[in-house]
């Protein structure tokens, strides 16, 4: 790991993927990377999707968390982890946890979808609601951490969150070799900075995209002021693109490593939802979207190029999914 001198925090570096493959080796599913001729002439390009929809709990987070616990001592282990979120990584953690017989207490939203909540119940999860109008989940995050001693995983801002995350790109790289651009999702960058420390080690070359909602375009502006912009709670359908920051360790990553961040509307989501259904028979939720849409509808110089976009989950209730698809 190498430290930034100014925050004093510790940036994961190649090494630290390494380790996480090595944990997350049969633990995490080895997801398919699959290809479509339809979606190559829809995009212009040659595409390889990783498939993260497919991962146990239904997204790409069961890898950081599990890799953020299975480092814990054994004082840790036995007091428990606590972690905010309303849905994918709160998913990963209940999982991450009954796997490794560590407590977990998940923070919701009480508006959490339903399908969710039930998952994380079944992985045997300590649930507490919070009100996203009235209530601090950072605050109440850290004050169940501080009366018992839970050990806060947070959804991005982690190096070891982020090393996990890091090994969707690296299973993608190493299955279809080099690519020109990768494309990614980005709420609050863990899954984009652990794609840097890849592409950094493995295919120099390769441009690295961050797709997020217009609505909450912080990264891009982030960038662009070179620091880390704060934004109001965005309003889109894709929910686990909703972070308002990025956080110091995901900034310094995205700051070094990516090409450019691109915004992406809500209808081009949907747009790629329906096409994933149609094309490739695959469901995938809004945020997971992003990469296609920036792909498709960006403007951006790939044409006949080969690239990579991760598909970041599946995770939605059926009822949203078909009204979202019928949706004119
Ligand atoms: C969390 C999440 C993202 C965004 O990941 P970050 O690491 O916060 O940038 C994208 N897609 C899905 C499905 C997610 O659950």
């Amino acid at each position: 790991m190498t430290t930034i001198a100014a925050t004093a925090s510790v940036l994961p570096d190649w090494s630290d993927v390494q380790v996480a493959s090595a944990r997350l080796a049969g633990q995490a599913l080895r997801t398919p990377v699959l290809r479509s001729p339809e979606m190559d002439a829809w995009v212009g390009a040659q595409v390889y999707f990783k498939c993260e929809n497919l991962q146990r709990t239904g997204a790409f987070k069961f890898r950081g968390a599990f890799n953020a616990l299975a480092r814990f001592d054994a004082g840790q282990r036995k007091r428990g982890a606590v972690a905010f979120s309303g849905g994918n990584h709160a998913l990963g953690m209940a999982l991450a946890g009954q796997i490794l017989g560590i407590p977990v207490t998940v923070v919701m939203p009480h508006d959490a979808q339903a399908s969710k909540v039930d998952a994380a119940r079944r992985c045997g999860a300590h649930i507490v609601f919070y009100d996203r109008r009235t209530d601090d989940r950072e605050a109440i995050t850290r004050e169940l951490s501080e009366a018992h001693g839970l050990t806060l995983i947070p959804p991005y801002d982690h190096a070891d969150v982020i090393a996990g995350q890091a090994t969707v790109t690296r299973e993608l790289i190493e299955e279809v070799g080099p690519l020109d651009a990768i494309f990614a999702s980005q709420g609050g960058g863990g899954l984009l900075g652990g794609a840097t420390l890849v592409t950094a080690a493995l295919a120099p070359g390769c441009k690295v995209y961050g797709a997020e909602p217009v609505t909450g375009n912080h990264g891009r502006q982030s960038l662009q002021a070179g620091r880390i912009v704060h934004i109001d709670p965005p309003e889109t359908i894709a929910d686990g693109a909703r972070a308002q920051h990025l956080g110091a360790l995901t900034f310094a990553l995205l700051q070094r490593g990516v090409t450019e961040i691109v915004p992406v509307e809500d209808a081009m989501l949907v747009a790629c939802m329906r096409r994933f259904a149609q094309a490739m028979k695959l469901v995938v939720e809004p945020t997971a979207c992003l990469g296609l849409a920036a792909a498709r509808y960006g403007g951006l110089p790939i044409k006949g190029a080969r690239i990579g976009v991760i598909v970041t989950g599946g995770n939605i209730d059926l009822p949203r999914y078909l009204g979202l698809l019928q949706e004119t």
